[in-house]
């Protein structure tokens, strides 16, 4: 029986105050982890109660038993405390979980960013719709051509500073004959032509290539777009008509069209179609040098020398041909300044269109 075992039994009421305590402090416990690292304090080595249950030792045998009875009631009405709780937030615990991991299936995620097309390839399909709808056919032709369907057939003369090798991509030059990147769409009539169905509604949108520096007005490859017309009584009214109507479904019903004399070797009489200036609607402005025109391609009467070239009878047949920039076109509309525009990939630039 000594002091210090004395001293560490519980006073009268302490056992129940701790009880009390450990109740209230269980009860506030919000998560697992917390309640786990209280436990020893509360019924472990380090609770007061472990203390006092050290303590029974020095005490008289029947007033051991009953200090030692009501210990361990209280233990165990803690651990019950203790348990219950742990039930509680494991509970919770899980539920938190399973809801952070649930797949909801009703969720509409965001599409993932999808592209568009090209503003050029764009104007070449507005462009095809159109002339669908004017009921020519779309054709294509190859962008290595030879010499003879990009300049011969088209009665471009063998000296024609077009030909030289400062203008045009030649890819091997023969003896007879020298191929090259098609430097317009033009040899496109040449093959409709040869085909020989007539009467002959088409066009031929495509690449061509220049050998140009890019600037902010030329690319070594661009857009064109070639019409060409053959029946029987065609005039040069019907070119200007044709020619009209899809301005006015390109640009709108504001913008009227002009022709002017010009020369091509393929067609004659030629002509360079303009359009009013869709900047400053024809008052005169920087872009169309104060004229209220701008030009936009160029067009005429199917030469002789091409239908020979061909195999058609010119004295059964008349045509007229026509071919313009579809780069040039979205320009126009859009006002971009700078043709390098289009091939730069900023998307900040393309997801204008
Ligand atoms: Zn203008």
């Amino acid at each position: 029986m000594s002091a210090v075992a004395s001293d560490g039994a519980p006073r009268p009421g302490e056992i129940e105050e701790f009880e009390r305590v450990a109740a209230e402090r269980v009860a506030g416990v919000r998560d697992l982890g917390t309640l786990e690292a209280a436990v020893p304090e509360l019924t472990g080595r380090r609770s007061p109660i472990a203390g006092w249950k050290r303590s029974l030792g020095g005490l008289a045998p029947e007033q051991r038993r009953e200090v030692g009875r009501v210990l361990n009631d209280a233990l165990v009405r803690i651990e019950t405390l203790v348990e219950q709780r742990r039930e509680v937030l494991a509970r919770a615990d899980r539920e938190a979980r399973l809801a952070a991991d649930r797949l909801d299936l009703t969720e509409v995620p965001p599409a993932p960013g999808s592209g568009h097309l090209h503003l050029v390839t764009q104007v070449r399909e507005e462009l095809e719709d159109i002339f669908v709808g004017m009921g020519y056919e779309i054709a294509d032709g190859p962008e290595a051509e030879t010499e003879w369907y990009n300049f011969t057939a088209l009665n471009v003369p063998r000296d024609h500073p077009a030909r030289s090798m400062q203008d045009s991509f030649y890819l091997a030059t023969g003896d007879h004959e020298s191929f090259l990147l098609r430097t317009q769409t033009s040899p496109g009539q040449i093959r409709l032509l040869e085909r020989g169905e007539l009467p002959l509604y088409a066009v031929v949108p495509g690449r061509v290539y220049r050998r140009d520096t890019a600037d902010a007005r030329h690319l070594p490859v661009f857009h064109q777009i070639e019409g060409i017309v053959v029946d029987r009584g065609v005039t040069f009214g019907d070119l200007a008509g044709t020619i009209e109507t899809f301005v006015r479904e390109i640009f709108g019903e504001g913008v009227a069209t002009r022709l002017r004399p010009a020369y091509f070797p393929f067609t004659e009489p030629s002509a360079e179609f303009e359009i009013t200036c869709t900047i400053c609607g024809g008052s005169g402005c920087k872009t169309c040098s104060q004229t209220g025109w701008i030009e936009l391609g160029g067009c005429g009467m199917i030469h002789p020398a091409v239908f020979e070239a061909t195999g058609v009878d010119p004295e059964i047949w008349t045509g007229f041909a026509f071919g313009f920039g579809i780069d040039r076109i979205a320009m126009m509309r859009h006002e971009i300044g700078d043709l390098r525009s289009f091939i730069e990939n900023d998307v900040r630039f393309l997801t204008q269109f």
